[in-house]
């Protein structure tokens, strides 16, 4: 994870660099620093804590001119969250300076090897072994950063994408990836390097994304030179034009970027479908499904491999497809999926799920399944990810940018993809009666209203945290569809206000679970009209006979559940297999309710980072 940020050219660099991390922040907040160059001097500040700190602390500490600067956020993986651990850092002359996101795994016996010839570590990250093993390249072979960079690159194992700066050279930043995203921003006389676009889109929309096993020469007057780090081949830079633009990744008047993108649903489930479903003429048309149907068609299963909320969404879809195209679904866990020996075979349909394309399981699972010659489908929000670039076709969900940490709106819109692959399957198939794939089609269309009034039970969310903010845990159930919708749920709470949170299949309460109730223990079930909702009225009953406290989500109109529990939300009425797009919307309400009156930092709670690029 950690965000990375550069800048050459004619502009201050600290004000870019500063704005770029805010930016990217929601890759990891452990700790911010920056490198300024002002001609002479190489300037670093870094501190433990948010880039604000990083802010207060720059200002007291050092002079912020200088048109070259490095900066980065951290998500810790070598050496605790402190001062001395935060990035850039410096090589032992002090005329090298790195920031670095992803993880070198040879770094111990690299580091051992420098320190038998002489060089001192004052951190415990396995970045500062890197920026020393290019200082050793350069000056054992008398290299150029760049290809002292290229030389050390070779000898590591791991992830990066690295920005490294030479004092001795000072026109010049080397930027290289390997499993960690990283773009380039090319403007007139001026470059910038991130770990997304946003640091730059005020600046210029031409961006190239580097590929894994490239590295950039990026000069100041000259023209840039990419080439590959393995061969040293050079490749064509292709220049894309950016989509974003500022607007989008700004919080556009709510108090945080969670609840803007949870408002944000009915309008992006529209663009996620949009152009693909033509409800009135009975189609749905997905480029990358119509010219692989074949695959899809003959495949004997299909797998889902993802990890966290994108696990969820696929977990919903196992029901889906199952349901409407008669295709049996497995949905595993990417980073368990990728370490075991799993059965997977050329007529297998592996279809990989991540929000930011860029997750390190789900990469590492779909290479896997490419080499047992399965056919791999990607579904990821971020255009040009590296899962996008990976897969053999894919649909993007088109949610636009995610900044929360914690995701909304990426769940919903991945649920929507996955419907329509399944419906268009059950079309080809037959497998669906034409009245009822009709119908689904209709339904999906007028789903973002439905998610819009959903949206209406705000308040009522509000009411019910402020009763159970303080609880110390909570359980969320329910059944068939809305199984997975506990489980997101669940995760929601604990992601992002710390309580202890389950999610359960109604019926598996009394399995275990069921133990823990009390007048104490929240219940958050989730009953629709469709379904299994007699049996979910006697897991409410159940429930109350413990004095457990039931919150419902419930059909507007219901009147058997309203009066078994103590809180209802009312949602509106839709079909039994769309309902986890209405469902999910009050529990991420209540979720983010609950974190915002407990005080937390909802957009980035703790320990986490949005973009899982390590292991
Ligand atoms: N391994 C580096 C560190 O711990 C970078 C971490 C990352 O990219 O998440 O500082």
């Amino acid at each position: 994870m950690c965000g990375i940020v550069g800048y050459i050219g004619y502009r201050e660099a600290y004000p870019i660099v500063i704005k770029g991390l805010k930016r990217l922040e929601y890759r990891g907040y452990d700790s911010a620093g920056v490198m300024l160059y002002d001609g002479e001097e190489l300037k670093l500040c870094k501190t433990k804590g948010k880039v604000s700190d990083l802010e207060k602390k720059a200002s007291k500490a050092i002079t912020t001119n200088g048109t070259i600067g490095i900066g980065h956020t951290r998500w810790a993986t070598h050496g605790v969250p402190n001062d001395v651990n935060s990035h850039p850092h410096l090589s032992n002359s002090g005329d090298l300076a790195i920031i670095h996101n992803g993880i070198i795994e040879n770094y111990a016996p690299l580091k051992e090897e420098l320190i038998k010839r002489g060089y001192v570590f004052h951190s415990d990250t396995d970045t500062e072994v890197l920026v020393n093993l290019i200082e050793e390249v350069q000056k054992k072979e008398n290299l150029k950063l760049g290809k002292a960079v290229q030389v050390a690159l070779n000898q590591v194992v791991g992830a990066y994408a690295i920005a490294v700066f030479d004092k001795k050279n000072p026109n010049e930043i080397v930027a290289a990836r390997l499993g960690s995203p990283l773009a380039i921003g090319v403007g007139e006389g001026e470059y910038f390097i991130a770990s997304d676009a946003s640091p730059f889109i005020e600046y210029t929309s031409n961006a190239i994304y580097l590929e894994d096993g490239e590295m950039a020469n990026i000069r100041l007057h000259k023209a840039m030179k990419i080439r590959k780090i393995k061969d040293d081949s050079l490749v064509d830079p292709y220049i894309q034009e950016l989509q974003m633009n500022l607007e989008q990744i700004e919080k556009g008047g709510y108090d945080h970027f969670m609840l803007k993108e949870i408002y944000e649903q009915p309008n992006v489930i529209k663009d996620t479908y949009r152009g693909r479903l033509h409800a009135n003429e009975g189609i749905i048309q997905m480029a990358g499904v119509e010219d692989n149907l074949e695959k899809f068609l003959n495949a004997d299963r299909i797998i889902i491999v993802a990890c966290g909320t994108s696990w969820h969404a696929g977990l919903v879809a196992e029901y889906i497809f199952e349901e409407f195209a008669r295709i049996s679904v497995e949905v595993e866990y990417a980073s368990e999926f990728r370490y075991r020996n799993p059965i997977i075979n050329s007529k297998d349909v592996v279809i990989a799920i991540s929000q930011s394309g860029e997750t390190a399981d789900t990469m590492a699972a779909i290479k896997l399944a490419k080499e047992h010659g399965a056919f791999v489908f990607g579904v990821c929000n971020v255009v040009g990810s590296s899962i996008s670039r990976e897969t053999h076709a894919g649909a993007y969900t088109h949610a636009g940018p995610e900044i929360g940490v914690a995701s909304t709106k990426a769940f919903t819109t991945q649920i929507t993809v996955l419907t329509m692959i399944a419906l268009r399957l059950a079309k080809a198939k037959g497998t669906l009666s034409n009245s009822a794939f009709h119908a689904y089609l209709q339904e999906l269309e007028i789903i973002p209203e439905k998610v819009k009034e959903a949206l209406e039970t705000n308040e009522k969310a509000k009411e019910i945290a402020s009763v159970f903010k303080d609880a110390p845990n909570c359980l969320y159930l329910g059944r068939g569809y809305n199984f997975p919708v506990a489980l997101e749920g669940a995760l929601k709470l604990k992601e992002i206000s710390y309580i202890h949170a389950e999610g359960y299949p109604a019926a598996e309460m009394k399995h275990g679970p069921i133990a823990l109730i009390d007048e104490q223990m929240p219940v958050v079930v989730i009953a629709p009209k469709q379904g299994h909702y007699d049996k979910i009225v006697s897991n409410i009953q159940e429930i109350k006979s413990r004095s457990g406290k039931i919150i419902a989500v419930v059909t507007k109109g219901d009147t058997q559940v309203r009066e078994l529990a103590d809180y209802v939300i009312e949602i509106p009425e839709t079909s039994d297999a769309l309902s986890p797009l209405i469902t999910t919307i009050p529990l991420q309400l209540l979720s983010y309710h609950i974190a915002v009156m407990r005080g937390c930092n909802v957009d980035q709670p703790r320990n986490l980072a949005k973009s899982v690029t390590v292991e």
